[in-house]
């Protein structure tokens, strides 16, 4: 795939409120297609009028403490968006959490109805990363077309840029009759750990994921993600007095220390798998031989056999070094997230929006490789041919400079009601 034009050629200005203008580069070298055609007048009005509300809604939200753990700030948030998806056209499914905040589905009549081949996701997220307590020092402040506030880029911003469109669909009469869903989890920052398997039921067989994880430099659309993981290393030992009885104890931190040295070198850079011995712990009295010791390491793999040679391997090495020091070793979690692995069929659905999002202006490149997951590599893992990267453009996710640049709202619902409309085209 390539850039978009950059659109000398044909650039128009289209009038919308404050802090929403854009320039809109028409495609200066692709081919005429059903992607270029004016959206119906009516529908285009619609989209500016719920742009209009973006603004006061990521006011509102970005206001709200998400934090995973905050549980009832994550349903305070979830209650934000059953407000603004009352839509006409949308039935809810609220999915209580187990541990974490509910869990919510906005779906037409006809996604029930169709069959799953035909059906469409749109994935969110309404946990973010901030604790309260980080969280009242970082608030929201508007610098020119910059909108800084915790969670508008990962990912208030996206569920902004879904809920602009399914309004303007709604606007038209034109949502009910497409077999649409909307998903917004509680735990995505955690791993998804208590929706995954929900979405993964939702999702079985669809035609499309489309997720609105921050948008990326140039637009660029996430077809590839790592699979992340974590390796839990415990070890059991036998404490001694380390003067008077050392040969009667089993020190944990030597053992774990030689497991931890040989599963840091399992990473093969030529395969994408990394290991990080990210936290130990051990041992009470330093005059006492420690009988516990703990490392917990980050992996993350491109293909998801790799995960399973590289936790055998772990597995090997724990078996070793207990066998030789007499240790008890145990190998806790696993993989957490499937890595996202592009398919034939994600690769023709990053076409289909790219065309779309050319239409609308915007950057339409493939994005190289990323090394963290989202909901995206859920879907993909089962099947379904997902895009991830769809929110609005911005940069320092996870960070108190976290923004979206609020300009690029409108010509991103506008490339997803282009490619809601070409996906479900002949479902109506
Ligand atoms: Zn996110």
């Amino acid at each position: 795939m390539h850039a978009a034009g950059n659109g000398q050629r044909g650039a128009r200005r289209l009038p919308t409120p404050d802090h929403l203008w854009y320039d809109t580069p028409m495609p200066a070298h692709d081919a005429p297609s059903r992607s270029d055609e004016p959206l119906p007048p009516a529908l285009d009005a619609a989209l500016r009028s719920r742009t209009a509300e973006i603004l006061p809604l990521l006011r509102a939200w970005c206001g709200i403490n998400s934090h995973t753990a905050n549980v009832t700030g994550v349903n305070a948030m979830g209650e934000a968006l059953c407000a603004a998806f009352a839509f006409e056209g949308l039935v809810h499914e609220r999915r209580p959490g187990q541990g974490v905040g509910d869990h919510h589905c906005w779906r037409t009549p006809a996604f029930d109805l169709a069959p799953p081949a035909e059906r469409v996701l749109l994935v969110g997220h309404h946990d973010t990363v901030f604790p309260p307590g980080t969280f009242e020092a970082f608030e929201l402040d508007l610098d020119g077309d910059r909108l800084r506030a915790p969670g508008a880029l990962d990912m208030k911003g996206g569920l902004a840029v879904v809920r602009a469109a399914l309004g303007a669909l709604s606007d038209v009469g034109e949502l009910a009759g497409r077999p649409l869903a909307v998903v917004s989890v509680a735990d995505e920052e955690t791993s998804s750990l208590d929706s995954a398997p929900w979405m993964r039921a939702l999702g079985a067989g669809a035609r499309a994921a489309l997720v609105f994880e921050s948008g990326r430099d140039h637009d660029a659309i996430i077809t590839r993600r790592k699979g992340t993981g974590r390796l839990v290393l415990t070890v059991k030992g036998r404490a001694a007095h380390a003067g008077n009885d050392l040969a009667a104890g089993i020190n944990a931190i030597v053992a774990l220390a030689r497991v931890v040295d040989r599963v840091a070198l399992l990473g093969d850079a030529s395969r994408g798998v990394t290991v990080n011995i990210g936290t130990i712990r051990g041992g009470e009295s330093v005059n006492t031989v420690p009988a516990f010791a703990e490392a917990v390491c980050d992996f993350r793999v491109e293909r998801a056999r790799d995960a399973e040679t590289l936790l055998e391997a772990a597995r090997a090495i724990a078996a070793e070094v207990a066998r030789a020091t007499g240790a008890t070793i145990t190998l806790g979690g696993g993989l957490r997230r499937p890595p996202m692995e592009r398919t034939d069929a994600a690769a023709a659905l990053c076409e289909t929006y790219a065309a779309c999002a050319r239409a609308a202006g915007l950057g339409a490149v493939e994005a190289g490789l990323l090394g963290g997951g989202s909901d995206a590599n859920t879907l993909s893992a089962v099947g379904v041919p997902a895009i991830d990267g769809l929110g609005p453009r911005g940069k320092g996710f996870h960070t108190h400079d976290e923004y979206i640049e609020l300009s690029t709202v409108h010509p991103k619902a506008v490339a997803l009601v282009r490619c809601l409309l070409r996906l479900t085209g002949d479902a109506r």
